[in-house]
């Protein structure tokens, strides 16, 4: 029988941490602030920017969007970026991925302040996680990963830990995440060029599904009693959805979950954890920035 790890409720706790120190940051005369920038009309992007707006909204700390035209240039984006930099109510600064194909996000991720980085994008802060140098953040949806873990009870030290994807957003930040002192695992990361993947994942105690792959990982991949982590979201066809579609993650869920000790459903496992952790990110740098 597997527990279902439930991304809603522990989020929810990372929440009310959040609340108690924006508290603590305004009776200290800082009010944490946060600006989200959008370039053009992804639709989807505009979700996300919504509900990240609304959730600082929610917990008191001040957040600023800023919308752009899909045409703005990246000089121009560069230029929203150093003024935010500059300005002193702004503690943190997103800019929304992806942006249009004109734009190189590497360069806009360069020109961010690295104190300002709550996405944990900028080299600066890529160095400070391999160095496991605590003054640096760490992206929001890995950390979110290692949060469910630790709510959910699941021992780390000495566990293999295979994490499917290398990606900087997701799976190489997820293994240094886990290979760390204080975590401890012995880490293997597989990606599209890896051989025999069934097999890598079958060692697995734990297993983090990062590929962006719908049910990919299949019940014959995973050990009796594993922990699956599923970080996937994808959409499917499924006419009998007003919307046409629904959400599944990268593992094969009504197959898996038997097998495993634990498991993240989708949607309502990582995905919650991630605007969590964006909020905590937000109130380090307020707290380091002073
Ligand atoms: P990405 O496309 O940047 O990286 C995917 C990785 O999967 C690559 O490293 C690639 O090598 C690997 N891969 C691709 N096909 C593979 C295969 N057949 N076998 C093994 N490895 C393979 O994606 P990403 O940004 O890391 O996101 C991964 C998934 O996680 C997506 O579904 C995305 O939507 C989701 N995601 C969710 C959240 C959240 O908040 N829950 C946040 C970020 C990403």
């Amino acid at each position: 029988m597997s527990s279902v790890i439930d991304g809603k409720s522990v989020a929810a706790a990372v929440l009310e941490e959040c609340r108690a120190e924006v508290t603590e940051l305004k009776s200290r005369g800082i009010t944490p602030g946060l600006a989200v920038v959008l370039v053009g009309e992804d639709p989807a992007s505009q979700v996300y920017v919504g509900s990240k707006a609304r959730t600082c909204i929610d917990l008191g700390i001040y957040s600023r969007k800023i919308e752009l035209p899909a045409t703005t240039t990246q000089d121009e984006l560069i230029t929203v970026v150093r003024e935010l930099n500059a300005d002193p109510a702004i503690h943190g600064i997103l800019v929304q991925s992806p942006p249009p194909k004109h734009i190189d996000e590497e360069a806009v991720i360069r020109a961010l302040d690295p104190r300002k980085d709550v996405d944990g994008f900028h080299p600066e802060n890529v160095a400070k996680l391999a160095l496991e140098d605590k003054t640096g953040f760490v992206p929001c949806t890995p950390a979110g990963c290692m949060r469910l873990l630790a709510a959910a009870g699941v021992p780390t030290a000495g566990a293999e830990a295979v994490v499917i994807g290398r990606s900087m957003i997701v799976g190489k930040p997820m293994a240094l995440l886990l290979m760390a002192k204080g975590s401890d695992a012995t880490v293997t990361v597989a990606h599209s060029r890896s051989k025999d993947l069934p097999a890598i994942c079958r060692r697995a105690d734990i297993v983090i599904a990062a590929v962006g792959r719908p049910e990919m990982v299949k019940a014959d991949w995973v050990k009796d009693g594993a922990v699956v982590i599923d970080v996937g979201i994808n959409r499917i066809e499924d006419p009998s959805k007003k919307s046409g579609y629904r959400l599944v993650g990268d593992v094969a869920y009504a197959e898996v979950a038997p097998k495993c000790s634990a498991i993240t459903p989708v949607p309502g496992g990582v995905g919650p954890m991630t605007i969590a952790l964006l909020m905590k990110n937000t109130l380090q740098a307020a707290r380091q920035l002073g």
